[in-house]
């Protein structure tokens, strides 16, 4: 088996051999998010290249259907390096650089840094008080990030990113009480009634990306600085190994499907970014 280095691509090889957030369609999928018209979606993850390994594809095909996607990303990985030369802040430019070239590629509408020290995250409050404010100024229908419950190996940030998350989706963001500063500063509370978590080992909601296999490699490629010495056209041979091993069953990326039913709350206006630009870096 290949080894493609302790960063970037060695990921990829546990995603390919591993656990793998794509894999071949274990049963016919029926994709319902987005059957009655395009919806709007926040992809919240870690690092950047964490959501080009788990969801790009999906995201390429929700862009191509007309869907408007945000990603948020936690941290700007600035620790995601063998390289002495290289500090925090230059690593943490350079990979936000790549994650823009990837969103570009994908179509993604705007990507959020919060600007998180990599490797540190907790899943406390003051995490999720950024999220909820984050879900609160962009107003997703569907929030998409990892599972932060998956008993398997992982990282310590992604555990922490999936249960701050969930945390923040029920019951933060629909409740006006919690982080009323949100309120203070014209964010009214939201309420995001679906979760796909990536990386889950007992999927159960599969996108076919057959079709976007090619975008999914494109987006992967801007993390130029994670690609651990492989070129772009070896992991490509790699991919056209595996596609012809699909038997033409296709490609799928899979995730853990959580709905979150409420009739009761008021219709509310989603996929409507509110006014303020108050969210984004940082306070501390
Ligand atoms: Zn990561």
């Amino acid at each position: 088996m290949a080894d493609f280095g302790r960063t970037g691509f060695g990921r990829l090889n546990r995603a390919v051999f591993g656990w793998r957030p794509w894999r071949r369609a274990p049963r016919p999928t029926v994709e319902e998010l987005g059957k009655d018209g395009p919806l709007t979606a926040m992809v919240i993850v870690a690092h950047p290249d964490d959501a080009e390994f788990l969801c790009a594809g999906t995201v390429a095909k929700w862009c191509d259907q007309g869907w408007t996607v945000y990603y948020v990303l936690v941290t700007s990985g600035d620790k995601g390096t063998h390289d002495p030369s290289l500090s925090h802040q230059a690593l943490a430019a350079l990979r936000e650089q790549e994650q823009r070239d990837a969103c570009r590629v994908l179509g993604v509408k705007e990507v959020v840094f919060l600007g998180y020290p990599d490797g540190f995250l907790q899943p406390d409050t003051e995490l999720r008080g950024q999220i909820v404010r984050v879900l609160r100024r962009y107003r997703p229908d569907v929030v998409v990030t990892w599972d932060g419950f998956r008993p398997g190996f992982n990282h310590s940030d992604h555990r922490a990113v999936g249960i701050a998350v969930r945390d923040a989706v029920y019951p933060a963001v629909r409740d006006h009480l919690y982080y009323p500063q949100d309120q203070a500063d014209g964010l009214e509370a939201h309420q995001v009634n679906e979760m796909l978590l990536a990386g889950s080992e007992d999927p159960d909601y599969h996108v076919d990306i057959s079709a976007y296999l090619e975008k999914k490699l494109e987006a992967l490629f801007c993390h130029r600085s994670q690609l651990g010495g492989r070129s772009p056209d070896e992991i490509r041979r790699m991919w056209g190994e595996r596609m012809k091993n699909t038997r033409g069953r296709g490609i799928v990326e899979s995730f853990k499907r959580v709905q979150i039913r409420r009739s009761s709350r008021p219709k509310q206006t989603d996929g409507q970014p509110a006014e303020t630009p108050a969210v984004g870096q940082r306070s501390s």
